[in-house]
């Protein structure tokens, strides 16, 4: 049987294993940040219309500029950060995943490096790698806050061509202050002065489940701050696969250098346009998620838990002195959370009402027995 490290791929991937969460058959799953609403039938009626539409017209290919949904998307943020933006400043691709591997195609890649501070997003430092873009662990706090002094050292001492900014940051839930942000943004132009600067990116994939207004507004007047966006969360569209990113214009043009013509298929510009169109109803779960977040942090607590403070559709509980036994001992309660690998540390995504419950009854148990 032929092997991965028989045949003759990049020395860079070899012995690596691909990214992905055990996606097991289990009562009650809470480990990938999904949104545990199906969309509403209304919702569903929408896009099956819409699609429809869209597939009297296959036989071409879709609008390569997606311009119909980048306006809507450029709408629905100006609406809900209230930071003007137009279409210009708005691109769009499948999954923030996608956002992500473009922007490193453009601004990282052979010869570059990126930063971002761990625990954190495993995909911007696989992306990276997959780009050929040198991987730097810039590290957080013992809170799992981002240590500013040790990350400005780190950027002027390194030089990276990309950083990378996660708020609210995956697997810890944790929020970066604006102020943050800035002097990160600071630190890595004047590491890069004399060239044309560093990219930031801000990963807002958690965005609209935050207790703080968004970063978007940084952008202005810095045309090298990126954020990225996903419909995969708060638009209970993990399947439709469409992120997206704001920008400078600029920013847009030169990822154009990169993508795939054609990249954004017609069934997918159509349906994410009738879930933009819903988005005050998936606005309002939302909020339940929201609620339903914050009440797992206060339960978690009474119960003996040590919680990180949350700002996603997630949260981060502990300290178990082997996560893993504790993972395998909630998975066997029925209940699937995920093991990020941060020592002591599990993540469970905020699920229904029921779901949650099912979830703290488990730990309540495993509390008991150990
Ligand atoms: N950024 C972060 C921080 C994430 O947690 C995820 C998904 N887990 C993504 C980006 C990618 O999401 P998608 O490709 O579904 O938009």
């Amino acid at each position: 049987m032929t092997r991965i490290d028989d045949l003759p791929i990049r020395d860079e991937l070899r012995g690596k294993t691909p990214y992905g969460a055990p996606q097991l058959d289990v009562p009650v799953r809470l480990n990938t940040n999904e949104n545990p609403y199906p969309l509403p039938e209304p919702l569903v009626e929408r896009i099956a219309e819409r699609v429809r539409e869209a597939a009297r017209e296959l036989n071409r290919y879709p609008d390569r500029d997606a311009v119909e949904l980048r306006t809507q998307l450029a709408a629905y943020l100006t609406r809900t950060t209230g930071h003007r933006i137009g279409l210009a400043g708005v691109w769009a691709a499948n999954g923030s995943n996608e956002v992500i591997q473009q922007l490193l195609q453009t601004f990282g890649g052979p010869g570059r490096t990126a930063i971002g501070f761990e625990p954190s997003y495993s995909m911007h430092a696989l992306i990276s790698r997959s780009t050929g873009t040198g991987w730097i662990s810039g590290a957080r706090r013992a809170d799992f806050t981002i240590d500013v002094e040790g990350a400005k050292a780190q950027i002027a001492a390194l030089r990276p061509d990309v950083v990378f900014v996660c708020s609210p940051n995956n697997p810890t839930g944790t929020a970066v202050e604006a102020d943050t942000v800035l002097a990160l943004y600071e630190a890595a132009q004047a590491a890069k002065a004399g060239t044309a600067g560093a990219i930031v990116v801000v990963d807002e994939a958690y965005g609209e489940f935050s207790h703080r207004p968004s970063l978007l507004p940084l952008i202005e007047g810095r045309p090298n701050l990126v954020v990225s966006r996903t419909m995969s969360k708060a638009f209970g569209a993990a399947g439709l696969r469409l992120g997206y990113l704001a920008a400078d214009p600029a920013v847009v043009d030169a990822v154009q250098l990169v993508r795939l013509p054609y990249h954004l298929s017609a069934v997918t510009q159509a349906t994410a346009l009738a879930a933009l169109e819903h988005t005050d109803t998936l606005l309002g779960y939302v909020e339940q998620l929201k609620a339903e977040r914050d009440r797992l942090v206060t339960e978690l607590r009474a119960i003996g838990c040590e919680v990180t403070e949350s700002d996603a559709n997630f949260v981060q509980f502990g300290r178990f002195e082997d996560a893993h036994a504790a993972w395998q001992g909630l998975l066997d309660r029925g209940v699937l959370v995920r093991d990020n690998g941060v020592p002591g540390w599990l993540r469970v995504t905020a699920g229904t009402p029921a779901e949650n419950d099912a979830f703290l009854d488990a730990v309540r148990e495993l509390k008991k027995e150990n």
